[in-house]
């Protein structure tokens, strides 16, 4: 009786015990063998990586905590990315720009910036007599879609979705990564794709700046009934920042930029009441306004990593820099981020080299910081200067804008710096 009672309780004892992790067969196979590449994160940043990376006959894995039709499929988010043609080059060599149908190609002939309620503006054209463009915008969404399309089905690639790295470990021939699902993973190089909140940032130790501008971007589509000439427009007024984008004939994104403690008065309009709130905020310049999207919000923070690789581990894209939007340039660092880390592997490999060698990853790190630092720090002076309402800023934001027009070379190098007219290092 005694016996059965015992064998009964340890019964239930048994049941209560955690299951055992079932590691998935082909997690097994990549877990029992130090693999070349992990990547963490299958935004366009990761991606773009992935594909930089098997052309150079690397063999990488991918890993999302999204489920895969969240990154086959993906939804639009509001957000409508303006390109350079640097940008534009280094997707051709990814294959991504073939996959994007011209339709959803917009271009952006030339740019003008206002402040204020003045008539007077700052306009931006092509510096090149043959080029005909300032750069380019397509949806996010359809940037995800082609970065995924384009690597989808590389024997090369394995990917890993649903499924979240939780830590992160270093050794001299190899880091390890750690799964939700009890399993680990080790490649003689880990990138961090994963976003400006970046947690594989955080635990591999690497501080970061972060700028929280208190601010917070509304974006949305509308269609407008007079043409918009392919013209960007940043207008910068005194309670908030307008962005008006050209895409179809008929149709702009729109970016506002406003104190997020406000964002509720614009965020709860109702479709006609933004149109109309819209409308008067551009001074009927665009004729009708009809929103005809949902509206999608964003908080504003910019990130900048300490240092953007540690032992055996890098950072790319947004885990590297995560740039206020105000400039456009945050997936366009990103794709110059994939160029120069793509570029020192490939370095390696043609001379024997370890890809994962602290050697290799601090010679990326100096040369992307070296890119980038004059934006980000150039960016955030901008936006501090132009939203604040106090006198002697407007002042200076005025005198800006007309230097700007009349100091040839300084518009020059504003359009060269924003544009990023360089040419990419061949990926294939
Ligand atoms: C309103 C707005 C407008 C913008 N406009 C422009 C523009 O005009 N031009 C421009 O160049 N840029 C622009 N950007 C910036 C651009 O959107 C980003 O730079 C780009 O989307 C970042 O891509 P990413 O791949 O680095 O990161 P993300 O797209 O954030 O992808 C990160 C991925 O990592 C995954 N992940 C995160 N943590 C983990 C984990 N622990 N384990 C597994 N997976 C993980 C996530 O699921 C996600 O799929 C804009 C941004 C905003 C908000």
């Amino acid at each position: 009786m005694l016996l059965k009672k015992v064998l009964s309780k340890l019964k239930i004892e048994l049941t209560n015990w955690p299951q055992p992790i079932l590691i998935k067969p082909e997690i097994e196979s990549f877990s029992s063998m130090i693999n070349d590449v992990v990547i963490i994160g299958s935004g366009p940043a990761g991606l773009s990586l992935a594909k930089a990376l098997v052309n150079l006959n690397l063999k990488v894995i991918v890993i999302d905590k999204l489920p895969q039709e969240k990154i086959e499929f993906p939804q639009y988010d509001g957000r409508e990315i303006a390109l350079t043609i640097a940008s534009q080059q280094i997707m051709s060599q990814l294959g991504q720009w073939q996959l994007i149908p011209d339709k959803n190609i917009h271009l952006i002939q030339s740019a003008r910036v206002l402040d204020g309620n003045s008539p007077y503006f700052l306009k931006f054209i092509p510096q090149n007599a043959h080029n005909d463009r300032l750069g380019y915008i397509i949806s996010n969404h359809n940037i995800r879609k082609a970065a995924f399309t384009a690597v989808q089905d590389n024997n090369s690639i394995d990917f890993l979705f649903g499924r979240e790295v939780t830590n992160i470990n270093f050794n001299n021939d190899s880091a390890t990564v750690y799964i939700n699902d009890g399993s680990t993973l080790s490649a003689r190089l880990v990138v961090a794709a994963d976003s400006r909140f970046s947690k594989l940032r955080q635990l591999s130790g690497i501080s970061c700046n972060m700028l929280d501008f208190g601010r917070t971007c509304i974006v949305c589509r509308v269609a407008v009934t007079k043409p918009h000439d392919h013209i960007a427009t940043e207008w910068f007024q005194y309670n908030q920042t307008l962005a008006l984008l050209p895409l179809g004939p008929n149709e702009l994104s729109v970016v506002i930029t406003i104190k997020t403690d406000q964002r509720h008065k614009i965020l709860s309009l109702s479709p006609d009441y933004f149109s109309a709130y819209l409308a008067q905020q551009v001074e009927d310049r665009f004729g009708n306004i009809q929103l005809v999207s949902e509206l999608y919000s964003y908080p504003l923070v910019a990130t900048y990593a300490s240092q953007f690789y540690t032992k055996r581990f890098a950072l790319v894209g947004d885990a590297a820099i995560g740039m206020h939007p105000v400039t456009a340039q945050g997936f366009n660092l990103g794709l110059l981020s994939i160029n120069a880390l793509a570029e020192e592997v490939s370095k390696a490999i043609a001379s024997n080299q370890d890809i994962g060698s602290t050697r290799i990853l601090e010679v990326y790190h100096r040369h992307h910081h070296r890119t980038s630092y004059p934006i980000y720090t150039a960016t955030n002076h901008l936006v501090r200067l132009y939203t604040d309402t106090h006198f002697y800023a407007k002042i200076v934001r005025k005198a800006l804008l007309r230097l700007g027009n009349h100091v040839k070379p300084a518009r020059r190098l504003i359009v060269n710096r924003l544009t990023q007219s360089i040419t990419a290092t061949r990926l294939t």
